[in-house]
């Protein structure tokens, strides 16, 4: 294994799978499959799931809500999709935790730095749900300071694309994909990785970046093996 502890971002709307709107309940199955396979070899993964399959404060805003109040409603969704999550790993009898930056301890555990380290190292997959806590950020911000909480190897972005791309690929035919790109590149070429708050801190903390496609049987498993699938990011 080229990597020994992960942390794994979902997006929500990868969980719609085919649907419009929420969880498709295959899409989730197969994830959680791919996670346990990961788990099974002895990797410690940590996963911060976003709820753009249910909520976005953006989208509240500009239908004329309160920002706050509709970024709460997005992490309150990251909780509901880190629920769905534990229940399918726990279908594949992966030992979970999940731990909420928002508490509501009926429900989860409240983060707790050290605790989610102990977790990991007991071989139990942590997942990280209401993003940082605080309106404003997004779920790629959460990810990437969780994992440099937690000491990460790497950030998995899981995507629908199988990488970095010159252009968007689903738009542009000659888009061409990069293998391996510095940050500074990404910058300047101002290409989409994450949103600029979670990229800079990332590259401030010197925490790789590897973006692949989730959709594809296998390719966790390779990625953490360290096969060249998707695009790196690195110093
Ligand atoms: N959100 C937030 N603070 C955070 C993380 C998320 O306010 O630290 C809210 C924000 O409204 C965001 C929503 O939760 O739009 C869902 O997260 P995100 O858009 O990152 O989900 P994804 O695009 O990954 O599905």
């Amino acid at each position: 294994m080229q990597y020994k502890r992960i942390l794994l971002k979902l997006s929500g709307e990868a969980l719609m799978g085919n649907q419009q709107y929420g969880i498709d309940p295959i899409r989730l199955k197969e994830y959680a499959q791919e996670i346990k396979q990961i788990t099974d070899k002895g990797v410690e993964v940590a996963i911060v799931i976003g709820g753009g399959n249910i909520f976005r404060g953006l989208a509240g805003a500009s239908s004329g809500m309160d920002r706050v109040q509709g970024d709460n409603m997005g992490m309150l969704a990251t909780i509901i999709n880190g629920l769905a999550l534990q229940s399918a790993l726990e279908n594949e009898e992966v030992p979970t935790r999940l731990q909420t930056a928002i508490n509501i301890n009926e429900v989860a555990e409240p983060f707790i730095r050290r605790k989610a380290i102990r977790h990991l190292e007991k071989g139990r997959v942590v997942i990280f749900g209401g993003g940082t806590g605080n309106p404003y950020f997004t779920t790629d911000s959460a990810a990437v300071l969780r994992a440099i909480e937690i000491n990460a190897d790497v950030i998995l972005k899981g995507t629908r694309v199988d990488g970095i791309y010159t252009s968007d690929p689903e738009k542009d035919k000659m888009a061409t994909k990069f293998d391996f790109i510095s940050f500074e590149d990404v910058l300047q070429k101002g290409l989409k990785v994450m949103d600029t708050t979670a990229f800079t801190l990332s590259q401030e903390n010197e925490l790789p970046i590897i973006v692949f496609d989730m959709n594809t049987k296998g390719n966790l498993l390779k990625v953490v093996c360290g096969e060249r699938i998707g695009t790196k990011v690195n110093l």
